[in-house]
């Protein structure tokens, strides 16, 4: 188990093996990208390595550095149960990373907080590793309960901070940590796993990839939501829709992202079904935004395009026709706001029946 096992990440296990082999292992990182392009599985193999006894270093003109795979240490991570590797990440049932995970209240879950993680001694292998997901969604309180544990972590306590975003980190945590860049993964990488792991056929796995802005996690998401279904409706009902059927397909896309949050929550409470609803309403919005991103990218790259919609591509080539690029500009931009209204909490029934009147409106000119 190496650092080749990083797929598509050349310069984040680069970066990682460099600090390794010249043991200059800074005592935080911050691991920065996309949901699902491996910044978990990266976090893992730093950890083994580690914690490992008896790492293996390669020295050639770029250094490697493995965990051996067969120390206790090894062992113990292999199995899930090493002592002195915790990892953290926001509840699925709150909006927000709560100080109560990163200090002892009365209502800490059962297990070690995050500070007492990070300042324990290790009890099995030469140091301790905490892994926190999610990072940049610690509310004001969690983080600064964090921030004196993070700027005073003990010698040998190693924290691996991951994150889609370093906007809402402050900015102490995000000036001593040691930044890792995460990037998209390919689309037909992702489409392989996808097709691999889900037994989709591939030009199905491929629509997905390309809707997953290169994230496994999401492409599997949009799989286990039946994204393709609604896809499938939205493609087919939109081009010829008048106002009557843009609301007709606007109760559908509601319907859809209801069922989906309802059937995916897994605790039972409002806030999470709530928020599932909320990013299947932004992946339905995307689809809408994405026909018209594609007609614009096919305007000006022709035949060549790389289309989000590659197997609607009549569809786009219609669109591109009819319409002038200002105003697939215009509309794409009008979808993106939609999408960031969906979490201010406006009515999101109306919302979406504004956003679907809007394409309707916009695709006029495609009716005969
Ligand atoms: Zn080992």
């Amino acid at each position: 188990m190496s650092f080749a096992e990083l797929q598509h990440q050349p310069s984040a296990a680069a970066a990682l093996e460099a600090a390794l082999a010249a043991e200059r292992v800074p005592h935080a990182f911050i691991f920065c990208g996309p949901a699902g392009v491996g910044k978990a599985l990266a976090a893992r193999l730093l950890a083994r390595t580690l914690l490992c006894e008896r790492p293996k270093t390669g020295r050639g003109k770029h250094p490697t550095v493995a965990a051996c795979g067969s120390c206790p240490q090894c062992l113990l991570c292999d199995a899930g149960t090493h002592p002195d590797l915790n990892w953290f990440a926001k509840p699925a049932d709150r909006a927000e990373l709560p100080i109560s995970l990163v200090t002892r209240r009365d209502d800490s879950p059962q297990g070690l907080t995050i500070n007492e993680s990070v300042q324990l001694k290790p009890m099995q292998a030469a140091c301790r590793v905490t892994v926190i997901e999610d990072a940049e969604e610690m509310n004001a309180s969690a983080a600064n309960a964090f921030l004196k544990t993070f700027e005073e972590s003990p010698q040998g306590s190693y924290l691996v901070l991951l994150v889609t975003s370093l906007d809402t980190l402050l900015p102490t945590i995000r000036s001593r940590g040691q930044l890792v860049r995460f990037r998209s993964l390919p689309h037909r990488f992702v489409a392989d796993l996808l097709a691999r792991d889900t037994g989709l056929g591939a030009d199905e796995a491929a629509v997905l990839a390309r809707f997953s802005e290169g994230s496994i996690q999401r492409a599997a998401a949009l799989a286990r939501s039946d994204f393709l279904a609604l896809r499938r409706d939205v493609l087919a009902a939109l081009p010829a829709a008048g106002r009557a059927e843009a609301l007709v397909i606007a109760d559908a896309v509601m319907e859809w992202a209801s069922r989906q949050a309802g059937e995916q929550q897994t605790t039972g409470k409002k806030v999470e079904e709530n928020e599932l609803r909320r990013t299947h309403l932004k992946r339905a919005l995307d689809l809408m935004g994405s026909l018209l991103r594609d007609a614009l990218v096919a305007a000006t790259a022709g035949p060549e395009a790389d289309l989000i919609n590659a197997d609607a591509t009549p569809l786009v080539q219609r669109i591109a026709q009819r319409l002038a690029p200002d105003a697939l500009e215009r509309g794409l931009r009008r979808m993106i706001e939609y999408q960031t209204y969906v979490d201010r909490n406006v009515h999101n029934a109306l919302l979406i029946e504004n956003a679907c009147l809007h394409m309707a409106d916009l695709l006029a000119p495609l009716r005969p």
